[in-house]
């Protein structure tokens, strides 16, 4: 940062915003100076005359030993020049090199939330020569692209482990190709953790590490999570678990609190923390869709009290609890990959960007399947709705701008959105609420950790690509 010229007016050079707490106070954030603090009506006072221009009063700057401004300055939101929102690096054709394989549509469950209904229907298996091209084009672009490494994510729709003669193939093949091409692999499963000896044992031998879907205390997860007969799959689950850990397997737990839930969450947390290692925590409200599309909405105060209350507990066994749109000090244009060119393929050989449309039937099909198999080894894509797609970004979007967490929500789930709101103007979602109040958490906890003055990291460069996806509906 220079130094401010002398008899120089002093310049807002931040986005501000505003938060009322309580009594005269307030938290002023900059999100893309990733800087924070908590001031009284005064300060807000001196930023709104900044933000107009009125500066006869505060003209002096430096040279008049304000405070308040020197304060300012030092956390850039003054005389720091102009900000550098979040960049995008798309190429023109995507060129991913990390591949998600829808692999069946069956399961082994019948969860009563199932965002995929799964079980219902007929079931659709991926063969594994369609895998099998699906490794060879990440593998392809890694080697075009200069990068030691691809990924391959085996993903439902159901759960993964029910098509296990593609998912062990393709984990074969997969692996001679980065031996061939001198390449490192990375492989993971997201999965209801149900699995046979033989499937646990292979599991934990072959793959890096899982996503489990886990609802926390036993009667808490085995209320919903159900095999056809009805009966709970919490055992087995637990079962799994304890393997994991035994083992020292990397993996994460993805909740899906339903509103009957919610007052349980904190003791489910706790549960979890006491009794097993995982990576990550992460809850969420259930999304009404799928079998859970008739059920009470979760998304509400209460899910946020319990949410906080689950936090501290979490943090009690030095474990930190995620909610998936709540990151502050993350910037980005995006919420997670669906627009930004996510390579995941359906069981029939379609492109999708969105883990929530595994097939063709979905109703946002027409909106999520941006490409297919070529039929000679291949992949063609549909350059208007990959342009579509990445336009879907929260700079864009009208409703956002005034949202102190547009940086790092990024918009939330674009499927979530098309769901409340169809094809018409983005007009908020009950999960804006939740949103914005744990990021407020987040925000204060960082001021907090960092002596109770005010935040501010060094800037970085900006984010642009959320890596991976916390996807608010992966609760298989
Ligand atoms: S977060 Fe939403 S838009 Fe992103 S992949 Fe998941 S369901 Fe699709
Ligand atoms: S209005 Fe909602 S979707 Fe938009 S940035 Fe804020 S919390 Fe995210």
């Amino acid at each position: 940062m220079d130094a401010p010229e002398a008899g120089k007016p002093p310049v807002l050079s931040a986005e501000i915003f505003v938060i009322p707490l309580e009594a005269n106070r307030f938290l002023v954030y900059a999100p893309l100076r990733r800087a924070a603090f908590v001031g009284n009506a005064g300060v807000v006072n001196l930023l709104a005359d900044l933000r107009e221009g009125r500066t006869e009063g505060v003209k002096e700057g430096a040279d008049s030993g304000d405070e308040a401004l020197e304060f300012l300055r030092r956390l850039e939101i003054v005389d720091a020049g102009p900000e550098t929102p979040p960049h995008e690096t798309f190429a023109d054709e995507p060129e991913p090199t990390s591949v998600t394989l829808f692999l069946t549509t069956a399961c082994n469950l019948r969860c009563t939330y199932c965002y995929a209904a799964a079980g219902e229907g007929e079931a659709r298996h991926m063969p594994p020569e369609l895998a099998r091209r699906g490794v060879d084009f990440v593998v392809g672009n890694a080697v075009r692209r200069g990068e030691d490494h691809f990924e391959v994510n085996f993903h439902g729709g159901g759960e993964p482990a029910r098509n296990w003669p593609t998912l062990t193939e393709t984990l074969a093949y997969a692996r001679r190709q980065a031996e061939a091409h001198g390449l490192n692999l990375t492989a993971y499963i997201a999965t209801n953790a149900v699995f046979s000896k033989m499937q646990l044992d292979w599991v934990v031998a072959n793959l890096d590490g899982a996503s489990v879907s886990c609802d926390g205390l036993p009667e808490v997860h085995d209320a919903n999570r159900v095999t056809p007969g009805g009966k709970g799959s919490s055992a087995s689950v637990l079962h799994t678990l304890r393997r994991f850990d035994a083992e020292n397997f990397s993996y994460g737990i993805r909740m899906t609190v339903t509103a009957a839930a919610i007052p349980r969450l904190a003791d489910s947390v706790e549960f979890l923390c006491a009794n097993f290692h995982p990576g990550q925590i992460q809850a969420e409200p259930a999304y009404q869709i799928g079998r859970g599309a008739v059920a009470p909405s979760a998304e509400t105060e209460a899910f946020v009290s319990a949410f906080r209350e689950a936090q501290a507990r979490a943090r009690g066994h030095g474990q930190e609890l995620t909610f998936s749109a709540a990151r502050a000090g993350t910037l980005t244009r995006h919420f997670c990959a669906a627009t930004q060119d996510l390579f995941a393929i359906t069981p029939s050989g379609s492109v999708s960007s969105c883990y929530e449309v595994f097939d063709e039937s979905s109703p946002r099909a027409p909106i999520f399947l941006y490409g297919a198999h070529d039929g000679e080894g291949g992949w063609r894509f549909d350059q208007e709705k990959i342009a579509f797609l990445r336009s879907q970004s929260v700079d864009r979007r009208a409703w956002c701008a005034g949202c102190f967490a547009r940086w790092s929500c990024g918009g939330d789930c674009y499927h979530k959105a098309l769901a409340v709101h169809g094809g018409g103007e983005f007009a908020g979602t009950e999960r804006c609420d939740i949103i914005r109040a744990l990021t407020k958490d987040q925000i204060l906890t960082r001021i907090a950790e960092a002596g109770g003055v005010f935040w501010h990291e060094a800037p970085t460069d900006a984010v642009a690509v959320i890596e991976g996806c916390d996807c608010v509906s992966c609760g298989e």
